[in-house]
């Protein structure tokens, strides 16, 4: 095990530009489900965030497949990034078939799928969130889930910001 101090050292290199990646990761979307509208929201300057890109674009592809796959009608997918101090918060919304309260807070656990018989023609294994979750930590990060079944659901996460010299 790590301590968080060696931790954040081996980490100290990485850093992702979020608008760079958002904007090639929708461009992507785009090109893909052209029937979805992705409304993205930036902060006009962002710091870097401590996480590699690959890593941070592995998430958002986690978060956004759940929101297209989770929504029936309206598929439209808010994303936006902002900077709070030292860090970036991140968030995914869309108007989807939502999560009932009494779940919400199993779905970060591995296999873990809500109404599995309805679910099942997605495909899924119930994995994408717990590697979500593990990997935005392993970088100091949050994430969390508010739901409301039938109207949509709303990820949120934290990352640490890059500063000058590359520490927080
Ligand atoms: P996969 O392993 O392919 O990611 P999965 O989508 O089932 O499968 P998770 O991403 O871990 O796995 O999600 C767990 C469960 O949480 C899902 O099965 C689904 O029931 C619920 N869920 C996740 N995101 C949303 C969302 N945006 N809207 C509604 N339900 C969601």
């Amino acid at each position: 095990e790590l301590t968080r101090a060696e931790n954040n050292r081996s980490l100290m290199v990485e850093k992702a530009n979020i608008d760079k990646i958002l904007h090639q990761l929708i461009k992507n979307l785009e090109m893909i489900h052209p029937d979805i509208q992705f409304k993205l929201t930036i902060d006009r300057i962002l710091p870097f965030a401590m996480i590699s890109e690959q890593h941070l674009q592995q998430i958002l592809i986690i978060l956004i497949d759940n929101a297209i796959k989770y929504s029936k009608e309206n598929k439209d997918i808010q994303i936006s990034a902002e900077q709070a101090g030292s860090e970036i918060l991140l968030s995914v919304i869309d108007n989807g078939i939502g999560i009932p309260a009494d779940q919400v807070h199993e779905v970060f656990n591995r296999f873990y799928r809500v109404d599995k018989a309805r679910s099942r023609e997605n495909g899924g294994i119930g994995l994408g969130l717990s590697i979500a979750k593990r990997l935005i930590e392993k970088y100091n990060g949050s994430i969390s889930i508010n739901s409301k079944e039938g109207i949509g659901t709303k990820v949120s996460m934290t990352l640490p910001v890059v500063t000058e010299n590359g520490r927080f």
